[in-house]
């Protein structure tokens, strides 16, 4: 990858602005440090040394592997009310790509795209505030396109994978899913609105009528129903209580 060829593949996409890094701490600290970035600004490397989870995960891109990149969204007013769903169009958008190679993706809500039950994909989104107001979103998304970009098993607490081990054969060139990725987000970012957005969502989710277990701050098991129309999530608790999960700090485990 480099500067003049993603310039180029993206051109179509009229992106605010661009950045490539060889190699970057965190993409995500390159967007929340770039002061005045236009909508739909991309921070993109090759390599991320110091890659972020949520909480103080680690999210792991060695170079050469797969694709660590941020985009900077510069919310119109009248997105204001449906901000919520951004992780969303994020995960539909991966998972649209990864399906346009054949593959059968799943979102494990609220931030991570399933490839066979094994993590492919990541999302961190981070807001900057302007008083009470959103300034801007940045959202990291971190997706496995070749074998080297998946972490040693002692690294993970859930099993990973990447477009090359699912496909059984050699991956696309990173610019041509980035391309892909980022012409869904623009596709579902005009429906962020739309009920066809929470569908489309809805339907993509793993674990969909089972038992999950919700580690984070208030732990709760229950079966998975399905989205809010703000994105959360509802379960059936014990005793048929519905319980409802905002993003928060929150991760899914399958089982009870
Ligand atoms: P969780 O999976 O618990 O919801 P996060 O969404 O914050 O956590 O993701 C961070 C976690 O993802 C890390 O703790 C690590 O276990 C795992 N991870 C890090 N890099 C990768 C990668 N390239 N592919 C798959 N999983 C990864």
């Amino acid at each position: 990858m480099n500067e003049r060829a993603l310039q180029k593949k993206l051109s179509r996409l009229t992106p605010g602005g661009l950045r490539y890094f060889d190699s970057i701490g965190s993409t995500n600290d390159e967007a929340l440090a770039w002061v005045g970035a236009p909508d739909f600004s991309l921070v993109i490397a090759d390599e991320q040394t110091q890659g972020r989870g949520r909480l103080d995960r680690k999210w792991f891109t060695p170079k050469g592997s797969g694709l660590a990149l941020s985009l900077i969204l510069r919310p119109p007013a009248v997105h204001t009310p449906y901000l919520s769903r951004t992780v969303g169009l994020a995960a539909l958008s991966i998972a649209d790509a990864c399906s346009g190679l054949g593959l059968a993706p799943l979102i494990k809500w609220p931030n991570d795209i399933l490839l066979n039950g094994k993590k492919a994909a990541g999302i961190l989104i981070e807001t900057v505030w302007s008083g009470d107001e959103v300034d801007s979103l940045v959202i990291g998304m971190g997706i496995n396109v070749y074998k080297s970009s998946v972490p040693p098993a002692e690294f993970l607490q859930f099993p990973a994978t990447s477009l090359e081990d699912e496909l059984g054969h050699s991956a696309p060139a990173r610019e041509e899913i980035l391309f892909d990725v980022l012409s869904a987000f623009q596709r579902w970012r005009e429906r962020i609105a739309t009920d066809g957005l929470l569908q489309a969502w809805d339907a993509a989710l793993a674990f969909r009528g089972e038992q999950v277990h919700v580690v984070g701050e208030s732990p709760v098991s229950g079966e998975l129903l399905g989205l809010e129309a703000d994105g959360g999530l509802r379960l059936r608790a014990a005793n048929d209580n519905f319980v409802i999960i905002r993003f928060g700090d929150v991760s899914l485990r399958p089982g009870a």
